[in-house]
Order: C-alpha cells, then sequence, then structure tokens
C-alpha cells in the first residue's frame, strides 16, 4: 500500500506530464462523465494533488477530477495516446500532445467543484495531511491533544487518515522511533516533551521521505552503509521491516509486533 510520500511523488509524475499544457483529449469510461470529456479538454490541468489515497487534478475552469485508486486502481504515465499491454479497463485518460496520464481499473471518478470538494464525504474525513506545506507542527500536536484522539492508541492513531493523512505503516515505526516513543502508548501516557517531539517527526519523517524517495534513516548512516555494500531495505529505515537487526543508533536488536494486522518494528533500548 503506498503512503503519503510514495502518493505525492506519484502525483508529481502525472503533473509533469499533463500539467500547464494543452489538451488534446480527454475519455472517461463512465457515461455519466462523459458529458465532461468536451468541457475539460478545452481547458488546461493547473495541479494535480493527493488528498490521502485520492487525487485531484485541477483545471482552469475550477472544476476537477476527484479519484480514488482503492485497491486495484493504477496509474501509467505513457508517449501521447500509447496504452500499455494490460488486461484492465481504462477509466479515464487525459492527453497533451506529447504525454499520456491514463487511469486503469479505478471506479470510484466524479468530476467536482469547490462547493462540492468542500463537502465531499471523504475528503472531508481527512485529518490534516502531513505532507502538505501548510500544515504546521502546532496544527498536529494540537490533534494529539484532541478529546476524540487523546486515549486512543498511538500505534492505531498514526495509521488513522481521519486523524492525520499521509501516514502509512513505515512511517509509523519510523515516527515513533525517531520520537522515542514506544508504540504500546497513548497520547495520554505521554509527555508533553514527547508529544511536541512527536508532531514534529510526525511532519519531518513524511517530508525528508518524499525528498530522498523513501529513506527515513540518519542519510550519513544511510550513505555510510549503501558504501560498505549493504542492500537499500538494510540502510533505508530505522526500525521498519529490520527485524532481528541491531539498532542504528544503540544496537540493541529490534522487534517486530503486530498491531491489529499490521506489523510495527521498535527498539525496546531507544523506545523503552
Ligand atoms: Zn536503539
Amino acid at each position: 500500500m503506498p503512503e503519503g510520500p510514495e502518493i505525492k511523488l506519484a502525483a508529481d509524475k502525472i503533473a509533469k506530464a499533463i500539467c500547464n499544457l494543452p489538451i488534446t483529449d480527454i475519455f472517461f469510461a463512465f457515461d455519466t462523465l462523459k458529458e465532461f470529456e468536451k468541457i475539460l479538454a478545452s481547458q488546461q490541468v493547473v495541479s494535480v494533488k493527493p488528498k490521502g489515497k485520492a487525487l485531484l487534478i485541477r483545471f482552469s475552469n475550477s472544476l476537477s477530477i476527484y479519484s480514488h485508486n482503492q485497491l486495484y486502481g493504477v496509474w501509467h504515465i505513457r508517449a501521447a495516446k500509447s496504452y500499455p499491454t494490460t488486461n484492465r479497463q481504462l477509466r479515464l485518460a487525459i492527453h497533451t500532445e506529447k504525454k499520456s496520464a491514463l487511469l486503469y481499473s479505478a471506479s470510484d471518478i466524479a468530476v467536482l467543484n469547490d462547493a462540492e470538494i468542500a463537502v465531499h464525504p471523504f475528503l472531508k474525513s481527512l485529518g490534516p495531511d502531513v505532507l502538505d506545506e501548510a500544515t504546521t507542527i502546532e496544527q498536529v500536536h494540537a490533534r494529539f491533544l484532541d478529546q476524540q484522539f487523546y486515549r486512543r492508541g498511538l500505534a492505531s492513531l498514526l495509521l488513522n487518515q481521519q486523524f492525520l493523512c499521509g501516514l502509512g505503516n513505515y512511517l509509523r515505526s519510523e515516527v515513533l522511533f525517531v520520537a522515542r516513543i514506544n508504540p504500546s502508548l497513548r497520547p495520554v501516557d505521554c509527555t508533553t516533551m514527547q508529544l511536541e517531539k512527536l508532531a514534529e517527526m510526525a511532519i519531518v519523517i513524511p517530508r525528508k521521505s518524499y525528498f530522498t524517495k523513501g529513506i527515513t534513516n540518519d542519510i550519513t548512516i544511510a550513505n555510510k552503509l549503501k558504501a560498505a555494500g549493504q542492500p537499500r531495505q538494510a540502510y533505508r529505515h530505522w526500525v521498519f521491516g529490520r527485524e532481528n537487526q541491531p539498532c542504528h543508533i544503540c544496537s540493541t536488536t529490534i522487534i517486530k509486533r503486530m498491531f491489529g494486522s499490521r506489523r510495527i518494528y521498535y527498539c525496546p533500548q531507544c523506545q523503552s
């Protein structure tokens, strides 16, 4: 399952292919959206932004295409009007002179104006997006103190997109490690300083992962391990996926535990 940084990188790729360029043609598979083919083809795409696991492609006439990939949806960026070999069904195609952005298999697609975006049930349910530059540490900190979240386990909170949007399974382990917080705690169990650190890292680590294309470990440590011939999985993260490996900080053996049905990794020494 892709997480915030990977989704934002995918959105960047789509933006690079079709933003601010004349559109030659738009295709919608669903009959209810056919009327928008002509309306949108005369416009230009002005932005492509992830909203949790959904995407908003905004046009110059202020309409946006909303799409949610759910489990099966997949985007392909191709040379204009060239299509991949696949058994999947093409649901949306945006063609420019040089590139085509093609969405396969997704079934949740709509064209929305700003008023409809504001009341859209999925979009409205999302918490502050940790990858959105407008989201601040103070906002995230306030979220941990909010009565509806204060007594819930951090391990489940950090995956809850209504709490914070953009975090996923690897980021959850990494954020807790860097904040030095045990995964079994709730916000109410943490000191003010711990919660401040957690709020800071809930923003810093996903943004770092976005800029490094997935590396959450300290870059100096990662480069050193890479230079020593270690594989990416050995240096990419602090703890995630590193069961039985030594902690990069204290050499204690990293532990894996299941929280709900998702795996979490932590250092029992650094996060005691
Ligand atoms: Zn450690």
